[in-house]
């Protein structure tokens, strides 16, 4: 019957597999592949879990190291074209740390990813209506960390914590973030730019920093229909998630042990919340942590979530590769 259940909703939720290639020094250190792509077209996924064991997981789509991010995003375009038509989208990346989320999510300059997609195809699509429809662009870049929100756009630092407020009308907004409005995609570059450099200040490493943190863009969408006048408000999240990877025990203490800890909590709040509205649960657990109630107007009701499990097709990362692939199947 759960599985019912969940049939039912599948319109609203999807779950992509990514893996990522070996590294060069896994390549060349002789590493085995734990990952088989024989039935990857179906959307199967085959794990070797040593020895003669192989365990399948299933997926709507799963993609080799060969796909590229074109491939990628020619099956999330129409996700997010959505948006354009006044539906609520969510997208996450989720993964161990050095599976490919940001590469995913951002990508290098030169083989850019999602976010940067997205916004070329929303101008794109925007322009092709544009007979019948006006369409107001704006972006905010935040950071959730240790269950705190920061403004990456903001030109000063934050004097007052940034808080999740509830309007009257029901929906949630922070009072105070930067809303930079984007005309076109050469405005994009720049924002997303001023952003990720943002995310360097104060730590001094910022990978590191990255992997510990949420990265969130918005992208907020007014459209006007010029036939009869209807205003309607949108909004797209890409979401960078924290590293899912478990805390080494020799970590486990001070600083770092209560980042593990945040990071811990808002991922399995996240879980519970897809897991709540894919057997459409009474209760949706939304205030469990900073960021399921951040994204709260974007998951559930007629809202879209697309979710990209990352993984290593390493031996090294098989028992986090099993534990990624476990977390997807229970909100799949
Ligand atoms: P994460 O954000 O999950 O920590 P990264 O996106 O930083 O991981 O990826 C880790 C490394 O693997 C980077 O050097 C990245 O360029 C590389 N990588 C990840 N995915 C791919 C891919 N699909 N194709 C080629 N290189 C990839
Ligand atoms: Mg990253």
């Amino acid at each position: 019957q759960l599985y019912n259940q969940i049939q039912e909703t599948k319109g609203n939720i999807r779950v992509f597999c990514r893996c990522r290639p070996l590294s060069r020094e896994e390549s060349s250190t002789g590493c085995a592949t734990v990952v088989d792509f024989d039935a990857a077209k179906d959307g199967d996924l085959g794990v070797l879990t040593g020895g003669s064991n192989k365990r399948t997981f299933k997926f709507d789509r799963v993609y080799t190291p060969k796909d590229g991010q074109v491939d990628v995003f020619a099956d999330a375009s129409p996700l997010v074209v959505s948006v354009l038509d006044g539906y609520n989208v969510c997208i996450f990346a989720y993964g161990q740390t050095g599976t490919g989320k940001t590469f995913t999510m951002e990508g290098p300059e030169h083989n850019r990813g999602v976010n940067y997609r997205t916004l070329e195809q929303l101008f794109s699509v925007a322009r092709e209506r544009s007979d019948t429809f006006t369409y107001n662009l704006s972006v905010s870049v935040l950071e959730v960390y240790n269950e705190q929100i920061r403004d990456l756009l903001a030109t000063s630092p934050a004097s007052k914590k940034l808080e999740i407020k509830q309007t009257s009308e029901g929906s949630h907004h922070v009072p105070g973030i930067v809303e930079a409005k984007v005309d076109n995609i050469n405005d994009v570059w720049s924002v997303l730019q001023a952003g990720s450099n943002a995310r360097a200040v104060g730590s001094n490493n910022v990978n590191e920093h990255s992997s510990r943190s949420h990265c969130i863009l918005c992208i907020m969408v007014k459209t006007k229909n010029l036939m009869n006048g209807e205003c309607m408000k949108s909004k797209l999240w890409l979401v960078d998630l924290a590293g899912s990877e478990r805390l080494a025990k020799t970590d486990a203490q001070g600083e770092r042990l209560k980042e593990a800890q945040n990071i811990n909590k808002s991922l399995s709040a996240l879980g519970d919340v897809i897991y709540a509205l894919a057997t459409k649960s009474s209760h949706i657990p939304y205030r469990n942590s900073k960021l399921t109630h951040l994204l709260q107007d974007s998951l559930g009701g007629d809202s879209k979530t697309l979710m990209f499990v990352q993984i290593s097709p390493s031996e090294h990362d098989l028992s986090e590769t099993l534990s990624s692939l476990n977390f997807a199947t229970r909100v799949r």
